[in-house]
């Protein structure tokens, strides 16, 4: 059963996924309402409370869109755990600089794909023109909706997924 809990803004866009603890904090602080729950039942001496999976924030707080930060597991799942090369799919997977750090690649969605660990060994540091090799597709940052910024979490929370359509 999952520890992490969906966090609404006021206006119900998701915004945040925050530990379990964190979010009992912010019901009993009453800083936000329970949406869903159906993960049981926490018990206390006094208290016996259902245990969120989404909460939303009673107070609209202001902060910019969502952004999935760069991870290699980000990369990884943005390129669906396919090597961007010869498009074979494996768990033996690296992570590519299209241009290479020591030539001033940068660190930015647009410069990293993942490589099965032989492409990524006959790419060695070079770049595509020196190696002859060609890209699947041109990498770029990932969409900032709520449904792929959270989809990370759907194979646990599956039940997060109507509140996250649309947004
Ligand atoms: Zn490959």
């Amino acid at each position: 059963m999952s520890e992490l809990v969906l966090v609404l803004n006021a206006n119900f866009e998701p915004i945040n996924v925050c530990e379990m603890r964190r979010a009992l904090g912010l019901l009993l602080g009453n800083k936000a309402s329970l949406i869903l729950d159906g993960r049981g039942y926490i018990s206390t001496p006094f208290n016996k409370f259902p245990r969120p999976s989404i909460i939303r924030l009673k107070n609209q707080i202001v902060r910019p869109r969502p952004r999935v930060k760069l991870t290699r597991r980000e990369v990884f799942r943005r390129d669906n755990y396919t090597c961007q090369y010869c498009g074979k799919k494996t768990t033996n997977l690296t992570i590519d600089h299209v241009i290479p750090r020591h030539l001033g690649g940068s660190q930015i969605w647009s410069n990293v794909v993942t490589a099965c660990s032989s492409c990524n060994h006959r790419k060695g540091g070079r770049t595509l023109r020196d190696t002859n090799m060609q890209l699947l597709h041109t990498p770029k940052e990932p969409p900032h909706s709520a449904v792929y910024i959270f989809g990370r979490h759907m194979a646990e929370c599956a039940d997060w997924e109507p509140y996250l359509n649309g947004w």
